[in-house]
């Protein structure tokens, strides 16, 4: 009986209904069913105290049907070899999605880096690059950050990967700093994004963006840039809250004074004219807009049928479990799958790669009109979709991009199927940009 928590089992889930519902073959499934590659190492680290520890990491290559895979590494106590195997397929499917030349893959790292000195974070980063280094590189598979890694972390691990190579090879690692070759707009882009795709929903259901109210569960990377760039595009905010507390104001809360605040405190709890708010109140909140942008698993089915949003904007990864997907659906709550919403951050990494191959960089002004572009061009691919065919946006998405790893998958000749279905086509990033819509 499969454990409809585990990411690995929901998107197969997913992934089996797509199949079924393009009437493709079901050498698709078969094929797309587990990652191709799934490496387990023991990374042995001295520690400040002189003792040494071994800490477990994972990397699962899901498909490189469309082009070298890539994902990000998270640094978290409950990392398994599920997760990142399901973690890596929803990055095939994200990449296809956004029409992006590339596979899936996800990392992780069994760890809870509050506890480590930063000479421990070190010495445990560039002990996984050494590790994993035989089967990534900028052709091959190409990491970047997630949960708990950081710009400085990539900066360790494209150290380690030039240092064993004898080479120097900015594309090997994406969401790098600056000084080494990241993108501008890096940082912000997967709550950038988010937000781009949730004005795309607000402008299909009619809703004024300047009239309307956002909860965002989450302030990490993820979660504080999409609250800060709801703001600044006249959505009221009124809740967000991270692991140890939250900040509710239903008149809508001061962003620039909680950002200072959580500057200054590493928290939004006692944020300036706020109160507290737990995580079940903040999701059930009546407001337009619900942002999960924590981690998985948070619109259970019990919250889903309390959910009062018009619109959830998944930034997380796989925040809603498949009962409360169903629910959702019934109830005609608007979701913008994960696949789609959060796609902002790996669109960019595919940015900084390709400046990286051409050694030439753009302004992130730039950067953003070309995020913006492939924001808004995916989004229609998926909401046609979701139209013509009268199915929930969540499957709307998988279509697409199912659909376009089984086509890469048969002109490679890997299956014999002929995946004629009747999908919206847009062009992939890399095929015809100048036909993309602006
Ligand atoms: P992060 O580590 O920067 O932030 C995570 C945030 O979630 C923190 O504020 C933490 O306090 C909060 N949190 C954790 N448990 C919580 C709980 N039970 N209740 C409320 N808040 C809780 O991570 P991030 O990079 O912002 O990633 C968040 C999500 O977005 C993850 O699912 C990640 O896979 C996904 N994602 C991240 C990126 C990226 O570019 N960083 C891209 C795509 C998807």
């Amino acid at each position: 009986m499969a454990d409809m928590t585990n990411p690995y089992h929901i998107v197969q889930d997913q992934l089996r209904r797509a199949v079924a519902n393009l009437k493709l073959d079901q050498e698709v499934y078969e094929l797309l069913k587990s990652p191709m590659r799934l490496v387990e190492v023991s990374i042995p680290v001295r520690m400040d105290s002189g003792a040494l520890r071994s800490f477990t990491g994972f990397r699962a290559q899901h498909t490189d049907a469309i082009g070298p895979t890539k994902g990000g590494i998270r640094f978290h106590p409950s990392v398994t070899a599920d997760e990142v195997r399901g973690l890596s397929m929803w990055m095939t499917f994200k990449t296809a999605v956004m029409g992006l030349p590339y596979g899936g893959a996800k990392g992780g790292i069994v760890c809870d880096p509050a506890e480590l000195s930063d000479a421990e974070l070190e010495a445990l980063s560039r002990g996984y690059i050494r590790r994993l280094e035989a089967v990534m590189g900028p052709e091959l598979d190409i990491p970047a950050p997630d949960v708990n890694t950081s710009p400085r972390i990539m900066g360790w691990m494209l150290d380690e990967y030039d240092r064993v190579r004898g080479q120097n090879s900015p594309g090997f690692i994406t969401g790098k700093p600056l000084v080494l070759g990241g993108s501008a707009g890096r940082e912000a882009a997967t709550g950038r994004g988010v937000v781009f795709s949730i004005l795309e929903a607000m402008h299909r259901l009619g809703i004024d963006p300047h009239q309307a109210s956002a909860a965002v569960q989450g302030f990490g990377n993820v979660g504080s840039h999409t609250a800060r760039l709801l703001h600044a595009a006249g959505v009221r905010v009124v809740a967000v809250r991270d692991v140890n507390g939250g900040a509710f104001n239903p008149e809508g809360l001061d962003i620039p004074a909680l950002l200072e605040h959580v500057a200054r405190t590493r928290g939004v709890k006692g944020a300036p004219g706020s109160e507290d708010i737990d995580s079940e109140s903040l999701l059930t909140l009546d407001v337009d807009v619900v942002v999960p942008a924590a981690l998985e698993n948070q619109v259970t089915e019990a919250i889903a049928r309390r959910v009062r949003a018009r619109i959830i904007a998944e930034a997380a990864n796989g925040p809603t479990t498949p009962e409360g997907d169903h629910i959702l659906d019934e109830r005609n709550v608007f979701v913008i799958p994960d696949i789609l919403c959060n796609a902002g951050g790996v669109t960019v990494s595919y940015f900084e790669w390709v400046q990286n191959s051409m050694g030439y960089y753009w302004s992130e002004n730039e950067v953003n009109r070309k995020l913006r572009r492939s924001m808004v061009n995916a989004f229609d691919t998926v909401y046609r979709m979701h139209e013509e065919h009268g199915v929930f946006m969540r499957e709307a998405a998988y279509l697409v991009a199912v659909h376009r790893v089984a086509l890469a998958a048969e002109a490679r000749g890997w299956i014999h199927s002929h995946p004629e279905a009747e999908v919206p086509s847009a062009p992939m990033q890399h095929m015809a940009p100048e036909t993309v819509k602006t």
